[in-house]
């Protein structure tokens, strides 16, 4: 069945689930590359399987320029394209998507039941691919400024700095690439860190101290947000003297972490005290019949390449669960 098809299949206003109870072998939940492998592998190994996807394929990872760490492109790959591929290749075997968004889950039954906006769907397996997403700063002016100057994706909003002056908080892999692709964009970037050495890996140091327009400020927290129409700035506190400044400029873009999508099955799963789900290589949760794959599993490297793993582990104890 095609996508199309898929989509049309609804009677009266009803889907399918709620017009024929059908009861897939498989729902698969987040359609980034944990998500897409496990469609494939489901579909290769002729398990009836749909995968809900809120917006597009790739996830997070959709948001990403240039992917250098997933072997088999020599030139590397954009997020977006990535993504599509994974989609595709797994619509090759047959794989449904539905573009949704999960509401609510039960999940402790024989029969989990997926309530979307389009209606209800019934599986006897549930992989959670639901990933993470960017962690808020938590900081006075945050929530009033968001989409007035405070930023999540460097990717996404770059663009709208181009030949300004931007702050980009944090000191790990997200905020040392983003520092790096908007110095690209813009007159000036000042990456602001809490420590006086950056978590991010060797490959973006370098780049990153010999950008001529990216200026460190180290040991410093942001406190506040300045707030005018727009944010105008942001006030730091170094961590070692307790000393204040206010920095001037035209955005800010946070890059402190990542936090889990596990709202749906809080109460229901073990979680981590970070809010992963509980699940070792196998991605069994603490319920029998839901698999936890990607991002959102709780686990030591977050990389494509270990979510697609996680995606073929989940197939594979999903199989093993429905025999
Ligand atoms: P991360 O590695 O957890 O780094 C978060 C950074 O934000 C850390 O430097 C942390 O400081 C800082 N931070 C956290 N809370 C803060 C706060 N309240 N105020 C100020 N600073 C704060 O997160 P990430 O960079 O988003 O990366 C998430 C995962 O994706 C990682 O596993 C990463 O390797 C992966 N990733 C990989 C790539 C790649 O391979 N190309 C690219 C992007 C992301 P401390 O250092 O003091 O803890």
């Amino acid at each position: 069945m095609t996508l199309n098809q898929e989509r049309n299949f609804s009677t009266k206003g009803k889907t399918k689930e709620e017009a024929g109870g059908h009861i897939y072998d498989m729902i698969i939940i987040g359609g980034g590359p944990a998500g897409y492998t496990a469609a494939l592998y489901a579909l290769r190994a002729g398990l009836d399987a749909v995968v809900l996807e809120k917006l597009s394929a790739g996830g997070q990872m959709a948001l990403t320029g240039q992917i250098d760490n997933y072997p088999g492109f020599e030139e590397g790959i954009d997020g977006f394209t990535l993504g599509e591929k994974m989609r595709k290749g797994a619509q090759r075997f047959g794989a449904v998507s539905r573009f949704t968004e999960v509401l609510s889950a039960e999940l402790s039954g024989a029969v989990k039941q997926v309530s979307a906006r389009d209606g209800l769907y019934q599986g006897r397996t549930v992989v959670l691919a639901t990933g993470a997403g960017p962690r808020e700063l938590g900081v006075e002016g945050e929530k009033e400024l968001a989409g007035k100057g405070i930023h999540y994706c460097a990717a996404c909003d770059g663009m709208f700095y181009k030949g300004r002056t931007v702050a980009v908080i944090g000191g790990g892999n997200t905020a040392a690439a983003d520092a790096l692709l908007l110095s690209r964009i813009c007159e000036k970037v000042i990456l602001v860190h809490r420590r006086d050495t950056l978590r991010a890996e060797k490959i973006y140091r370098a780049p990153l101290q010999e950008a001529a327009n990216v200026e460190f400020i180290w040991n410093s927290t942001v406190t506040k947000l300045i707030p005018e129409e727009r944010v105008r700035g942001i006030r730091l506190k170094d961590t070692r003297t307790g000393k204040e400044q206010e920095v001037s400029c035209d955005g800010v873009f946070i890059a402190v972490g990542r936090k889990p999508a596990t709202e749906l099955v809080k109460g229901q799963l073990s979680l981590d005290p970070a809010g992963y789900v509980e699940a070792d290589e196998s991605t069994r949760s603490s319920l029998p019949g839901v698999f936890a794959a990607g991002d959102v599993r709780a686990k030591a490297l977050r990389q494509i390449v270990t979510a697609v793993a996680d995606g073929a582990m989940a197939v594979h104890f999903a199989e093993e669960y429905l025999a």
